[in-house]
């Protein structure tokens, strides 16, 4: 093995290598995948290519990058240093483009849950948000977790409903 590989490059490698990609989307979809939820991945004939899509539950899963689609007040997003203006209008472009995207899918029927990768990757928070998730899914109310609303994004979609 050269060593060519980008630090991304090399820990999907090494996680390949384990047989454990602890990537966020793929933690999201081996829980849901456990619970037996089936889905689909990737779906580009859905406005934004949903990364899951559970078309029984009529419900899309965005697993989004923390530093790509700009989570404000996380420490993943931080702009570069250099080119600072070029980084953040990208990133409001992109953020503009997930807000009509969620309005898109909502008119369309779709139940939009989007979680941040910094809520996914900690294990001192996943299991809590992939519940929420799995509740989220299913219709149940959520119950009394220990993380307060305010800090999981997917609450905030719970704010608006266009079925
Ligand atoms: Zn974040």
């Amino acid at each position: 093995m050269t060593d060519t590989m980008t630090p991304e490059q090399r820990s999907r490698c090494m996680a390949a290598v384990k047989g454990k990609d602890t990537r966020p989307e793929i933690l999201v979809r081996r829980f849901l995948w456990k619970r037996g939820l089936r889905y689909r991945v990737n779906n580009r004939r859905l406005p934004g290519s949903p990364d899951i899509v559970l078309k029984k539950y009529k419900t899309v899963i965005f697993v989004d990058g923390c530093f790509w689609h700009g989570h404000e007040g996380c420490r993943l997003y931080k702009l570069p240093q250099s080119n600072t203006d070029f980084w953040r209008q990208k990133i409001h472009l992109n953020i503009a483009r997930d807000y009509r995207v969620n309005v898109e899918l909502r008119l369309m029927g779709w139940k939009v849950i989007r979680v941040w990768e910094c809520e996914i990757t900690p294990k001192s928070t996943r299991e809590t948000v992939l519940e929420r998730i799995y509740n989220k899914i299913i219709g149940l109310p959520p119950r009394n977790y220990d993380i307060p609303d305010s800090d999981i994004n997917i609450a905030a979609e719970d704010t608006v409903d266009y079925r």
